[in-house]
């Protein structure tokens, strides 16, 4: 392992995975290591650093050390038009494998420029899990960027272990998934179908596991007091060293320029027509409905969706994307969705935005309150920033563990129902009826005890949210001082585990 000279400038490499919501939370945490000092560069191809070049420019403009590396993703070579890059929801599925061609192409470059780059250390998405021999042939750490909560990845591992849902009769049988923190329940339909018929992304996951092993550790979007227990349960169980650097959508984007350049690819508009129909709303009455950044609902799931909200008789934020395969104009069949949105404006209930919401800014106002909310990483993180209750809808990835975390262990959340584990670009059989997304609106936004109890707490934990960042970004850090910290942690190893890996991370970074 190289060793660090006194006074050397840390250098990193971020190589952010090519999807977008994979890019976001990676970005964040990149500007925060150039925000502590840390020199940072971020590869990745040039349409996918669009995304969050904006970014990237205002921190530079603001005198911190990071600038993007862009790769010319090779189209051609393997089939593709110029500009397909990105597994996005709009990536046509037979693209998928071309892509992954593509990036296996650039690997000897990607590999070359840590070398070349004068790399101390870098951090690289899970799916590269090639990088750690890289790193290791170069003698410098690799630290692995999960996109997912701590809880997870332990409920992942407990289910890998001990394969519980092979001890239930049927697939709507619950179980309880063994060694975790919590008695948390879960059937076999809401695990991931790779859990449960292991297919090539079985093994895909397992070489990201070892991977892992092999790596210096991990780092998530995630803080102490979001997930404390399984912070502690992941590492014991993986044996690795892991650090939750969450918030990290707090703690890199303060400004509204901030907020608003992030993962959006379109100039910004003037007249923000959500932000003026907002403001005349009264507080925490708007529900905000997100389903991320990868999910494109069928007509079917839309139609229940419109007929819930408009029930419901509260204002409503709805970010809708185009299903163009189903036809019919704008959101598919017939212009339902078209009429619908007339119908809301003109009532000034309801406000669609399509494609893409600068999502932090809307939480942030003060109008918003609760979400809608696929139980996405980052939108879980995000809402608890904002301090919101949230009407909780798994769809695919580790949405239904999320669920877990949200309902049952922060108790901030009330599920809308849903049964079925579906991949992200497929919708399976389930749809979610408009009672089940109004029973769950009502308990969320009704202002019933209940209600009262969630937010109350969804409130406190976004104080800690805050906390878990303000110590250091309110120091701001000379370059040429060498800072010394005495860490005095409270005799308990609930408290001393994290604080003494505090202690190490800023010890990393040369304090
Ligand atoms: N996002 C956004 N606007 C959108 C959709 C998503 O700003 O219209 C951001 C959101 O704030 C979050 C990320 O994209 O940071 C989505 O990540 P998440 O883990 O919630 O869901 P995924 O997109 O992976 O399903």
């Amino acid at each position: 392992m190289a060793t660090l000279k006194e006074n050397h400038e840390l250098r990193a490499i971020f190589v952010p995975f090519l999807s977008t919501s994979h890019i976001i939370p990676l970005v964040d945490m990149a500007r925060l290591f150039a925000m502590h000092g840390v020199d940072v560069t971020i590869l990745t191809t040039s349409h996918n650093a669009k995304i969050f070049q904006k970014s990237i420019d205002l921190d530079f403009h603001r005198g911190r050390p990071i600038r993007t590396h862009p790769l010319k993703f090779p189209a051609s070579d393997v089939g593709l038009p110029a500009g397909v890059e990105a597994i996005n929801v709009d990536t046509p599925k037979d693209m998928i494998p071309k892509i992954y061609m593509g990036l296996a192409i650039l690997q000897p470059e990607i590999e070359n420029l840590f070398n070349q780059l004068n790399a101390d250390f870098i951090v690289t998405d899970l799916f590269y899990p090639w990088t750690a021999d890289a790193a290791a042939k170069l003698g410098i750490p690799r630290i692995m960027f999960h996109g997912a909560s701590y809880l997870a990845r332990s409920a992942l591992h407990s289910v890998q272990h001990y394969q519980p849902h092979l001890k239930v009769e049927s697939d709507s049988e619950k179980f309880v998934l063994p060694g975790l923190p919590h008695q948390l329940e879960m059937t076999p339909l809401q695990i991931p179908a790779w859990v449960r018929s292991p297919n090539d992304y079985t093994e895909l996951m397992k070489t990201i596991m070892e991977s892992e092993k092999r790596s210096y550790g991990s780092v998530f979007n995630s803080f102490y007091e979001l997930e404390g227990d399984y912070y502690v349960h992941y590492k014991k169980v993986m044996g690795t060293k892991s650090w939750g650097l969450g918030p990290v959508s707090l703690w890199a984007n303060h400004d509204a320029s901030d907020k608003a350049a992030r993962g959006q690819t379109k100039p910004e508009s003037k007249e923000e027509g959500w932000l003026k129909w907002l403001n005349t709303k009264p507080e925490n009455s708007v529900l905000y409905v997100s389903f991320g950044s990868m999910n494109k609902f069928p007509q079917s799931q839309l139609v229940e969706i419109a007929h819930a909200l408009e029930g419901s008789g509260h204002d409503f934020i709805w970010v809708v994307r185009k299903n163009e395969e189903e036809g019919g104009g704008g959101g598919g069949g017939g212009g339902f969705l078209e009429e619908f949105e007339k119908r809301v404006r003109e009532s000034g209930k309801g406000y669609l935005i399509w494609g893409w919401a600068p999502q932090l800014l809307i939480l942030e106002n003060t109008a918003i309150g609760g979400l809608v909310t696929h139980c996405g990483w980052n939108t879980v993180v995000e809402s608890v920033n904002a301090g919101l209750p949230m009407a909780t809808w798994p769809l695919f990835a580790e949405h239904f563990f999320n669920e877990k975390l949200v309902v049952d262990v922060l108790r901030i959340g009330v599920p809308v129902g849903a049964q079925e584990w579906r991949n992200w670009n497929e919708f399976g059989s389930e749809v979610v009826s408009r009672e089940d997304i109004g029973n769950a609106i009502a308990c969320l936004m009704d202002g019933g005890e209940e209600d009262a109890e969630m937010r109350r707490r969804a409130k406190k934990l976004s104080v800690e949210a805050k906390k878990a960042i303000e110590k250091l970004t309110l120091v701001p850090i000379p370059m040429d001082t060498k800072l010394k910290v005495i860490f005095l942690p409270f005799a308990s190893t609930s408290h001393i585990i994290p604080i003494v890996d505090i202690a190490r991370v800023l010890a990393m970074h040369g304090v």
